[in-house]
């Protein structure tokens, strides 16, 4: 049997779901989200867990639902300190997501998750897959799920030779999914099943495929093609950017941080004053220029502090921390956003993004040791 170039019917797996369904109760990871049918743990984590690890989840979501255990206590809480909770975790509009869609169960749903797909799927930051998997796990309904994991694992059991991504092959899959789901007495279990497999066995890179379960009704291990799928399109190079960052510090050792728009990315949190270098500018220049463009306000910059580097989904930064004086004009964003002046160590209680935290960190210490 060849490859398919596009899968057009769902071939018969006959056998699939009971060998995934009778792996997975022999070895699955004990983890807190199992242990519970509350439809607000579950959705929480089902959210953390969008590109994000267990290991890393694990303590996020013991602190999360220490702090807000229900979906109203959620919904009552400040926008601020949720943020904060969630710093370090990234992809923040997850976060902001999960505060509005708290709010519309709330005032809409009565304060119980929707048990109605079309429900579920119309609140903010939940797509099929993801409501499908908590209308499964937390009220025993059966709903075919295509998350990452899930994508992976399928794209190599149909050994599928199209981009996944592309919205024919997408709607496709859908089905896929559903056919294996359908001949399941446990769709818990099998739901649970399949992403683990995706997570611990059908992995990215180098799936072990002679500890897998499906192994026998995989095509893509007939084939030998499973380091090719699923199909990447091919990526642009990222974009990086330089950013010159002023750490505004006042004579009394305080320093100026803003928040930034609600919207958008990082939206909420706070950070330093600053932005992209322009082509042919020196760094010092572009936080002279940032700071008059954004704050109206002439800096001297002195020293440089540190340079960080970090990795967002679409585009790489390098962070070039100055000390910056004020020498004419009062610093104001532009945007109206909120501003506050801070010793470093004060600093500490606001959210701020991890490429911010670690000049922070530094700021702290050096500050610390004056
Ligand atoms: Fe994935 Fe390999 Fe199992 Fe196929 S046999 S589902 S490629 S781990």
């Amino acid at each position: 049997m060849q490859p398919t170039d596009a899968p057009t019917r769902t071939p018969a797996k006959s056998g699939f779901a009971d060998a995934l369904e009778t792996w997975y109760r022999g070895v699955y990871r004990r983890l807190p989200w199992r242990e519970t049918r509350d439809a607000y743990a579950i959705w929480l984590s089902e959210v953390m867990l969008q590109q994000t690890q267990v290991a890393t989840v694990l303590p996020y979501y013991a602190r999360f639902l220490a702090a807000y255990p229900t979906v109203q206590a959620l919904a009552e809480a400040d926008d601020e300190a949720v943020l904060k909770l969630w710093e370090g975790l990234g992809y923040y509009s997850r976060c902001r997501n999960m505060l509005k869609a708290a709010r519309a169960i709330v005032a809409e749903h009565g304060g119980r998750f929707p048990e109605d797909l079309d429900a579920a799927t119309a609140l903010p930051g939940i797509g099929r897959s993801t409501a499908g998997a908590i209308l499964t796990f937390a009220y025993g309904q059966r709903h075919p799920l295509l998350d990452g994991n899930v994508r992976r694992v399928l794209a190599r059991v149909f050994d599928v030779a199209e981009d996944p991504a592309k919205p024919a092959v997408q709607r496709r899959m859908w089905e896929l999914s559903e056919g294996l789901l359908a001949p399941s007495e446990d769709p818990f279990t099998f739901n649970q099943a399949i992403m683990e497999l995706g997570a611990t066995v059908c992995v990215p890179n180098a799936p072990k495929c002679l500890l897998c379960p499906v192994h026998a009704h995989c095509d893509a291990f007939a084939h030998g093609t499973q380091a090719e799928r699923p199909i990447k399109p091919k990526r642009k190079a990222t974009p990086h950017y330089d950013i010159g960052v002023g750490l505004l510090r006042d004579a009394e050792g305080r320093y100026y941080v803003q928040r930034r728009p609600a919207e958008g990315l990082l939206g909420g949190m706070w950070e330093f004053p600053g932005g992209k270098r322009e082509p042919g500018e020196d760094l010092a220049e572009t936080v002279r220029r940032e700071l008059r463009e954004e704050l109206g306000v002439e800096v001297a910059v002195g020293a440089f502090l540190m340079r960080v580097d970090h990795a967002y989904s679409h585009f790489k930064v390098s962070l070039y921390a100055y000390f910056c004086t004020p020498l004419e004009g009062e610093p104001r964003p532009n945007a109206g956003e909120a501003f506050q002046w801070l010793p470093a160590d004060a600093l500490d209680a606001l959210p701020f993004p991890k490429a911010n935290r670690t000049i922070l960190k530094l700021l702290r210490e050096r500050d610390a040791e004056a």
